[in-house]
């Protein structure tokens, strides 16, 4: 197989939605409180990065934390099965053909890098009409607290799954955020940024991605970018 795509899911394929509220909502359900969850920054960031980061600044301890992470996730995915038919998920342009296009392709293979807790990543996708099964293999929240440790993980399932192996240069990590391209970074992989979600261009650009993609809606352009060799889109 030629590649070896890692797609992030909110503000990458995916946005709207009402996880914010299923996750504030459980917090205060599982811990009595989110902490100042208001203004507190998401993007790029895991799950269990965020609820431990808002925990700590409502004073709880390490253990306190750990204590009720697992309660904390099934309250949370409980919240978010129950809202998402009234608030769904709603693909971002040219997301439906260009998975279309490249689930076509048979030298491509497709997996996720995402923050999400894993039921959370299948819940998102599935309510923006995205089959969770287009994608075999992923990395989530829920796997490493850390997003630089997902690629590697991810690469090590695809590995197995496909029995192929790839070249750090035909893996190639897509996101919306600086946190995803670090994470590529980290693995040597390409890096496609798309800025279709809270980040700006300017700022995504300065986290030093291969490519930079103003949306996937020129799905011709976007393909070259993803598939594309090194330098040439
Ligand atoms: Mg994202």
């Amino acid at each position: 197989m030629r590649a070896l795509l890692l797609f992030d899911i909110d503000g990458t394929l995916v946005s709207g939605g009402p996880a914010k509220k299923a996750f504030h909502v459980a917090m205060l359900e599982v811990f009595g409180t989110a902490g100042p969850i208001a203004g507190h920054e998401f993007s790029g960031k895991t799950d269990p990065q965020i609820a431990r980061e808002l925990l700590r600044l409502a004073g709880f301890d390490d253990a306190a934390i750990e204590s009720g992470l697992e309660d904390l996730w099934a309250v949370y995915l409980a919240e978010l099965g129950t809202r998402l038919p009234s608030r769904p998920m709603v693909p971002l342009p040219g997301v439906e053909e260009l998975l279309d296009r490249l689930r076509a392709d048979s030298q491509v293979a497709l997996g996720l890098v995402t923050g999400n807790v894993e039921g959370g990543a299948r819940l998102k996708l599935e309510s923006a009409g995205i089959r969770a099964d287009w994608f075999p293999v992923g990395a989530y929240g829920s796997d490493h607290e850390h997003r630089n440790e997902l690629p590697g993980v991810a690469i090590e399932r695809a590995r197995r799954h496909w029995r192929a192996d790839w070249v750090s240069q035909d893996v190639v990590v897509i996101g919306d955020t600086p946190r995803d391209i670090a994470c590529g970074r980290a693995h040597f992989t390409r890096t496609v940024a798309v800025a279709t979600g809270k980040v700006d261009r300017r700022t995504l650009m300065e986290a030093g991605p291969d490519l930079l993609l103003e949306s996937f809606a020129d799905v011709d352009r976007a393909l070259d970018a993803i598939c594309g060799q090194p330098g040439r889109a």
